[in-house]
């Protein structure tokens, strides 16, 4: 049960005076609500980014110092002059507002604006006050949708310091503004969940905080190095690393069990095996055997670049729980994924007698109802699915073993249910291509332990990578019909349109370019993108998997796993607009056997400067470490992890870039709760419980309690 002080942070926004369902929903969005209601509590997160001095008037002959700032300005209405279509269609001309005062004239210019609104809020000859961001069109002054257009009443009733937050289309600075200050009237006094830390930093209490971060009287108030906002963010990173530590305190605390690793199975596959282990490998595998044959439940991350083999890592490892009759499951983040997976092992499955399930979106009622209950049944050893494994349908018998492939696809809490899925507590193995730092382990999973695949198989040659304009198209084509003439495959990637471009997520590039190889070359193309049915892009993969098809035209949803040896050139167009570590995953595709392979990044000039130094960066390194590295650079560290796709948990109040430090103190105080008070009890436990309802992870508080 949520605790009762909580409930007005936990009320829906339409529990506001006047706030419906269409602008709660509105709100919800601005302040980053997916999937519920939003409520007060996700408002009152919804911090200034700006403020707007009253006190400070500013004459419209003197804007030119202000180009790009915001304003004040006292000022008279002069003409309007309504929106037109210019000639031969297209655009149509803004509403504009003429204004002026003693020293200027300048104009308001409002898009898609409603004519009778504006009339009524800017009647020609009054005053008014408005406030809003200076910018200048042909050298002259203007005003694009003020924030606030106020009457004198209104402005002599605002505070002389006003909050500016971060709008959307819709919502208006004075109408949020006015909502937040409402919502902070109800703000509860919370009794401390971290006394100590809170004095020893000097930290205001959680009310005290709220309100400080509303009420900023300058600049450096709005700084998240400020002491209110450093408080909030401590509080945030704190809940999560509560629930966390305690998750794992209660899987922990159910028995694993304790695995043989000398086995027969995995001989029998080695000896199948037309490679050896590298050397990477096998020490990898040794650390995952002695966690297994702990009776504690491992929690291991194994992390190693593109193709240098995790997955036949993974299964040797599996083989170990399989033997002693137990089942595994590996969680992998696309469809074409399970399949592939299922398309590898399934031999070495085989001839070692056991039964191999994929769990797949193709199978049909009848199909997957009976592969559910030889599930449930312990019949099959090893089930290979996406998130769908998590689907309360699917029961296992005896799930001792958990293996996630490309974690970062994943959500945090997804990882954790799938082990709790288990009687027992499984073991967990998360394996990730791109390196995760500290900071991004710890607020994943709290802490675990890491493996490194460090070395790539012997024979593997580096990918030879260029980077050229879009303009040698026609070489490009030249070299890809050489490569295909000696037998070689290829893949052309193109990005999804962006939103905004055209419709949204559209595959049409990768259309267009289908369309245009396919009058240039006479060998066999294919097209894979996400708007294909499942068995579509399965039989296209299948048929470029078995040679058929000599070109895989393609969206980035072959971006991860894809394994085609044969396939020894990868083309990306576009390359301007793909993150680094995208562009490496994309590239790990070719480089998959001992022949040469070729990356072609095709850019579209001209090339922004950091798009220059990532294609830079790619073409003097085929090392996922140092790619990695450089990419957190160019990136800056709070964009990777604020990136959604990461699988990152995302932080409302807390930024890495400035609260590293507190996320390292909301580990140590994580470690002492469980330590001292797993349970939660007495009066801390009560301030703790009120911590994880108010973030959102009382699921641990429901944990069950015992083995
Ligand atoms: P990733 O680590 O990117 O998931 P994969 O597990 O898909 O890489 O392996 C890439 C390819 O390398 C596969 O075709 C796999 O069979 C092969 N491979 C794995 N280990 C070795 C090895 N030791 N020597 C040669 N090839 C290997
Ligand atoms: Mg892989």
């Amino acid at each position: 049960m949520r605790p009762e002080i909580l409930f007005p942070l936990a009320a829906p926004l339409t529990s506001l005076a006047g706030i419906g369902k269409k602008f709660s929903s509105m709100l919800g969005e601005l302040c980053g609500v997916e999937g519920r209601e939003p409520c007060i509590a996700d408002l009152l997160w919804h911090l200034p980014v700006g403020i707007i001095d009253r006190s400070q008037k500013v004459l419209i002959g003197d804007l030119e110092n202000y180009a790009g700032k915001r304003v004040m300005l006292e000022v008279t209405i002069g003409k309007h002059s309504p929106s037109f279509r210019r000639r031969g269609g297209g655009s149509s001309a803004p509403y504009r507002v003429e204004v002026y005062d003693d020293s200027a004239m300048m104009s308001l210019v409002f898009f898609h604006a409603r004519a009778d609104y504006l009339k009524k809020t800017l009647p020609l000859g009054e005053t008014r006050f408005i406030s809003g961001v200076v910018e200048f069109y042909r050298e002259v002054a203007q005003m694009t949708h003020p924030e606030y257009i106020l009457t004198d009443k209104e402005f002599n009733e605002m505070p002389i310091i006003e909050p500016v937050y971060p709008l959307r289309a819709g919502i208006t600075l004075q109408r949020l503004g006015k909502i937040i200050r409402a919502a902070l009237k109800n703000v509860p006094q919370l009794n401390e969940w971290d006394e100590k830390t809170k004095n020893s930093l000097n930290f205001p209490d959680w009310a005290s905080a709220i309100q400080l971060c509303h009420n900023p009287k300058n600049e450096s108030d709005l700084l998240k190095s400020s002491s209110a906002r450093q408080r909030l963010a401590l509080d945030e990173l704190f809940a999560n690393q509560l629930a966390l530590a305690l998750i794992r305190h209660w899987l922990r605390a159910k028995p694993a069990l304790s695995f043989a690793t000398n086995i027969k199975l995995r001989s029998k596959v080695l000896e199948m095996l037309d490679f050896e282990l590298t050397q990477a490998q096998k020490s990898a595998l040794a650390e995952i055997d002695a966690d297994m044959k702990k009776n504690k439940p491992m929690l291991r991350l194994l992390q190693g670049d593109v193709g240098s083999g995790k997955t036949i890592t993974a299964f040797l490892a599996m083989l170990n729980v399989v033997e002693s009759n137990g089942q595994a499951a590996m969680m992998v983040p696309t469809e074409i994924l399970t399949q592939q997976h299922g398309n590898s092992l399934r031999p070495l499955c085989e001839a070692c007698g056991l039964k191999l399930a994929v769990l797949t979106s193709r199978l049909n009622t009848k199909q997957r109802s009976e592969m559910l209950s030889s599930i449930a049944s312990g019949e099959i050893d090893i089930i290979i699915g996406t998130h769908s494994l998590f689907q309360k349908q699917v029961v296992f018998s005896n799930l001792n073993f958990v293996v996630i492939d490309e974690q970062h696809r994943f959500g945090v809490h997804q990882r954790l249910e799938l082990s709790s899925k288990s009687k027992r507590t499984a073991d967990v193995l998360v394996m990730t291509a791109t390196p995760i730092p500290r900071t991004l382990t710890l607020t994943a999973y709290g802490d675990m332990d890491i493996s490194l695949i460090k070395e790539k198989p012997l024979e593997r040659k580096p990918i030879a990578t260029r980077a050229l304009p879009l303009g040698r198209i026609d070489e490009i084509v030249k070299a890809l019909k050489r490569a295909v003439m000696g037998g070689g495959q290829a893949y052309w990637v193109c990005p999804l349109i962006e939103k905004g471009e055209s419709s949204e997520g559209s595959p049409m590039t990768a259309v267009k370019r289908y369309e245009f190889l396919q009058q240039k070359v006479d060998f066999t193309i294919g097209l894979v993108h996400g708007r294909l049915k499942a068995e579509e892009r399965d039989q296209v993969l299948a048929k470029f998997n078995s040679g058929e098809i000599n070109l895989l035209v393609a969206t980035s949803i072959i971006e991860v796993g894809i394994d085609v040896p044969n396939a020894t050139i990868m083309v990306i167009e576009h390359a301007e607009k793909f993150g680094l570590t995208q562009l490496h995953q994309l590239r790990g595709r070719v480089g998959r056997s001992d022949k040469l392979s070729h990356c072609l990044l095709v850019y579209r000039e001209p090339l922004s400067e950091i798009a220059h130094a990532r294609l830079d960066a790619l073409r003097q390194s085929n090392d996922g470490f140092h790619i990695a590295e450089e990419d957190l650079r160019l990136r800056g560290f709070g964009d990777l992890l604020g990136t959604k796709q990461s699988g990152m948990p995302e932080f409302k109040l807390a930024d890495m870039r400035v609260h590293k430090k507190l996320l390292e103190i909301a580990y140590e105080r994580a470690s002492e709760v469980v330590k001292n008070n797993p349970q939660l009890k007495g009066d801390e436990g009560e301030a703790l419980k009120v911590l994880l309802y108010l973030f959102r992870r009382d699921e641990v508080v429901k944990y069950p309690r015992s083995g």
